[in-house]
């Protein structure tokens, strides 16, 4: 064995065991991870200890205070410091970890929460005094009489002032605000007939209520329900299919919206096991995939699932965050979402019929057209038979100048229109036909191009606004009858943060109430649109990354969902000039090969491959 001398075993580093304030703000980082998950840990202590009145508050998006104050059983003083102490929880021995029916039995929130910032806490047991405790950074003090009229209230101070680097991950206070709110309504889904109320509170004037939800009487299916159309939407129950199914010990109760309900991203999909909100791509892979034939592309299905099972039949100990839970039959539960929606949608409604006639239709659909084309011809020559025309070709085309009428509704109807062109000369050709009201057959020099009307209008809505905003040029018509669209106050806000952008765009919204907002113009191009569904799918747009996004992406997220709301639906009947014109405007708007949601606006077939498809060469 070689000899080390004494110098160099000095400067080794060496293994010594942490301090505890050193352990809990390890152990914050993965708790405490935003104001919103002190929210959830706070609300949730509250429910474990049998409230059933919550009360939140928060300041600066919770960066500055959260609170929460609820009328459960209290924490006797003596055991305050305990409370604050690491791995010490009133809810598990420790033996019964696989059978937990509360929410916490980590016994690390509260210590967690005091290293990461200033925590008071004041409890009151029936039959006793107030008392209080404070930890401020990791040091706990004393604990002392307090004045409180029952049940606990916990203050949470000063998140991150020791942590710079956490702190300037936070969103803006907005965005944090939203992120409570999301969570207290998420947990208030599970608690029905438990009462929340939020609040922020301001310097100087009185709280603003956020929203209140007041507890629900009834079975837990009935106040549920209630509860889910008070924090979905008051269309809820008559938009949903009731889930009801069960498969290797694990039933599954819900609702799930029918396809006609869909929303422009995952935020209305919420799912619990045994009680307990979790977040799961594999479960929420299943339900979209329930869906995948129903609803278009970039639509989601709204959800609230409600697992039940055996509690040794799914493991809630995976993260510290407790957001994820591993089924022991992943693959069961995930079956078991399938088929229940699938069963649910067959029953839910007329709105579903369709869904039969989807198998039939995807034996047709080419999943993607290029590749299939490919298959059936046994050669590697079938570039002609592809979505869009080439680059090259469009640019020779496209002109100079933007001389699109699209202001005018309906927007393709050039003055002096085209009506008896010939082939030669457009790269789409001549319109010969409309199919089934949406899909235009045009004759080009050396073969043929058939567009979809709705994908290719919407695309140069789309273009079309976007150059008008950036130009500065936005066309807006003042609204004889203002409308009002009532939205919930978080994304009244999200709204409103963008309100800059939307009046660069045409769309003059202002704050009316606290649930609602005026729309008081809108762009030209938009008129006689529904403003309440647009309002409600540009929120849904702005929602969708759950990031801040940049301006520009947010100008294109608005665009795209004004564009879809512009254009003209499949299903309207064109006059051969007015396909002219539409394929006329194509070929003068970049992008125009491809529509917001990635699907080509249209593909081209040459006479050669026609020929082949026929056996003729
Ligand atoms: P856990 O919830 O995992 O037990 P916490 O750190 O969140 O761990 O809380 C520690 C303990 O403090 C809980 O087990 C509970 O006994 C007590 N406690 C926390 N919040 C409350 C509350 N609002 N009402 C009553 N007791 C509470
Ligand atoms: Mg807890």
């Amino acid at each position: 064995m070689n000899r080390i001398d004494q110098n160099q075993l000095d400067e080794l580093p060496r293994i010594r065991v942490l301090d505890s304030t050193s352990i809990n703000r390890i152990a914050a980082g993965e708790v405490i991870e935003r104001p919103a998950s002190a929210v959830k840990e706070l609300v949730e202590n509250s429910i474990d200890a049998g409230s059933t009145k919550i009360q939140i508050t928060y300041a600066k998006g919770g960066k500055k205070l959260v609170r929460v104050v609820d009328n459960g059983h209290g924490i006797p003083a003596g055991e305050l410091p305990l409370a604050v102490a690491r791995h010490a929880t009133s809810k598990t021995d420790g033996m019964d970890l696989h059978t937990i029916r509360t929410f916490g039995f980590r016994g690390e929130a509260l210590p967690s929460m005091g290293a990461a910032g200033r925590l008071v806490i004041k409890s009151r047991v029936a039959g006793s005094d107030a008392f209080s405790i404070t930890v401020n950074e990791g040091r706990v003090l004393d604990v002392r009489p307090d004045a409180l009229g029952g049940g606990t209230a916990i203050e949470l101070t000063n998140l991150f002032l020791a942590t710079p680097a956490r702190l300037k991950f936070l969103r803006t206070d907005r965005a944090e605000a939203r992120a409570i709110a999301d969570t207290v309504r998420t947990l208030a889904m599970a608690c029905p007939s438990v009462s929340f109320a939020v609040f922020e509170h301001r310097e100087r004037t009185s709280p603003r209520k956020v929203f209140q939800l007041e507890p629900e009487s009834g079975t837990f299916g009935k106040a549920s329900l209630a509860r889910l159309g008070r924090v979905i939407g008051s269309d809820f129950a008559e938009s949903t299919a009731d889930i009801n199914a069960t498969r290797e010990g694990l039933a599954l109760k819900g609702y799930c919206g029918l396809p006609t309900f869909t929303r422009g991203n995952t935020g209305s999909q919420y799912l619990f096991v045994n009680g307990r909100p979790i977040r799961d791509r594999v479960l929420q892979g299943a339900l979209r995939a329930a869906y995948s034939d129903l609803i278009s592309k970039g639509r989601y299905p709204v959800a609230a699932l409600f697992f039940s099972c055996d509690p040794e039949l799914v493991d809630v100990n995976v993260h510290p965050s407790k957001m994820e839970v591993r089924f022991r039959d992943q693959a069961a539960a995930r079956s078991l979402v399938f088929s229940a929606v699938r069963q649910a949608l067959a029953k839910g409604g007329k709105q579903t019929a369709a869904a039969s006639s989807s198998a039939l239709y995807d034996r047709f659909r080419p999943e993607h057209f290029p590749e299939r084309t490919r298959s059936y011809q046994g050669d590697g020559r079938s570039q002609s038979l592809s979505a869009g025309f080439d680059r090259q070709e469009r640019d020779q085309n496209s002109g100079t100048g933007h001389q699109s009428q699209l202001g005018n509704l309906p927007p393709w109807a050039e003055p002096g229109g085209v009506s008896d062109e010939t082939a030669a000369g457009y790269p789409l050709g001549a319109a010969r036909a409309q199919l089934h009201k949406n899909y235009i057959i045009s004759q080009t020099s050396n073969g043929m191009v058939i567009v979809d009307q709705h994908a290719a209008h919407e695309r140069l809505v789309y273009e079309e606004l976007k150059r008008k905003y950036e130009e500065n040029a936005a066309e807006s018509q003042l609204m004889l009858i203002p409308a009002i669209v009532d939205l919930p106050a978080t994304e009244r806000d999200l709204l409103l943060e963008a309100s800059d952008e939307l009046s660069a765009l045409g769309l003059a919204i202002e704050p009316f109430g606290p649930g609602a907002v005026c729309v008081r113009s809108i762009p030209v191009i938009l008129v006689g649109t529904d403003c309440t569904k647009l309002i409600r799918d540009i929120v849904d747009g702005l929602n969708q990354t759950g990031k801040p996004q940049a301006l520009q992406g947010r100008v294109n997220e608005i665009l795209s969902r004004m564009a879809c709301h512009g254009s003209v639906r499949a299903g309207k009947q064109l006059s051969i000039t007015d396909m002219n014109a539409l394929l006329r405007q194509m070929e003068k708007t970049p992008f125009s090969g491809q529509c917001n949601h990635g699907r080509p606006t249209h593909i081209s077939l040459d006479l050669g491959d026609i020929e082949k498809l026929f056996g003729r060469k």
